[in-house]
């Protein structure tokens, strides 16, 4: 195969390309079943602590701290911040509504 970087011919198994360092397919292949392998997580708690973020947002709020602490997946930990991020934002959005609501 050939370095997707400087186009170097590089043996078929290398990880790494001789000529620029560059990673290969095979690298980015043996990352992703390394992630799969810690993602024995599920992504249930990160999912509900989105939904509740929306729907109940002190409810999402604490989810999104338990998902932040025990999640190792970076990508179920980045939801978990992100329900924390939304939750505040949520309960002030239903606060504004319900000023405005409550205002007629
Ligand atoms: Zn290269």
């Amino acid at each position: 195969m050939f370095c997707s970087k400087c186009g170097n011919e590089i043996d078929n198994e290398a990880l790494i390309c001789p000529k620029c360092g560059c990673a290969t397919a095979n690298m980015t292949s043996q990352k992703s079943v390394a992630s799969a392998d810690t993602s024995g997580e599920t992504s249930t708690l990160a999912n509900c602590a989105l939904t509740f973020a929306v729907i109940g947002p002190t409810i999402g709020l604490i989810l999104g701290i338990i998902g932040t602490v025990k999640y190792k997946n970076e990508a179920y930990k980045k939801k978990s911040i992100t329900a924390i991020i939304l939750s505040p934002i949520m309960l002030v959005v239903y606060y504004v509504i319900l000023f405005l609501v409550t205002q007629y």
